[in-house]
């Protein structure tokens, strides 16, 4: 069995990883589960810049409490957002603070609804950036990365309650539903992180 901490504090994020690991030799932990506290500023420019900062500041956290460590195979982060074409790839890598300190998944929404009013072009396309650290011998490996993307269009109105994040508005290239009101399978298997993740388990060879 190979132990993962997911670096993220998002529960959406984490039941995903679970559930496409379902049934396979890897277990995720949450940085509940092994004690951490407190932000990680993600001041990087790219996502994979603020994926690698969140997988180091959890590792320096295991290596400053060797016990949990001993108990864990490696740290993966998760940097992902939305880039919209209309408004020239933003919020990008400012998606969760896109309508500013304070920021919700619903008044995120709502200033990108406001930002596309009118709008005939909503092409938008998620994307998600993984960051793995392995820890072998008490040292951790160079960084790996893996990258997946979906692209779609933004709605004009809320469409479905399930998901997290954006997935409300948020509408798959092929589909003619949201991403929240599909059922969690089936946006694992064509949304940016399911994509991403699937390149992830390539490289654990699981
Ligand atoms: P991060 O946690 O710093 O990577 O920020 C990710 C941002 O993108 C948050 O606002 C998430 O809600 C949003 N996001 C990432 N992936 C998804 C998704 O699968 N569905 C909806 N929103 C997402």
């Amino acid at each position: 069995m190979t132990t993962v901490v997911l670096a993220t504090g998002n529960a959406g994020k984490l039941g995903e990883f679970r559930s496409c690991f379902e049934g396979l030799d890897v277990r995720f932990l949450s940085l509940k589960e092994i004690g951490f506290e407190g932000d990680i500023v993600e001041d990087g420019k790219t996502f994979r810049a603020n994926a690698e900062i969140k997988a180091r500041a959890v590792a320096s956290f295991l290596d400053r409490n060797p016990d949990r460590a001993a108990t864990v195979d490696a740290v993966l982060a998760d940097d992902s957002g939305l880039e919209v074409a209309a408004l020239g790839g933003a919020p990008g890598i400012h998606t969760a603070r896109f309508a500013g300190p304070g920021a919700t998944n619903s008044s995120n929404i709502d200033k990108l609804l406001r930002c596309l009013e009118g709008a005939a072009d909503r092409r938008a396309r998620f994307v998600c950036t993984l960051c793995l650290l392995r820890r072998r011998g008490g040292s951790w490996s160079a960084p790996e990365f893996r990258d997946g993307a979906c692209e779609g269009t933004i709605l004009e109105a809320r469409e479905g309650e399930g998901g997290f994040g954006y997935d409300p508005v948020f509408r798959p290239e092929g589909r003619d539903v949201s991403f929240a009101l599909m059922d969690g399978a089936e946006k694992d298997r064509i949304s940016h992180r399911g994509r991403a993740i699937q390149a992830l388990r390539a490289l654990l060879g699981v």
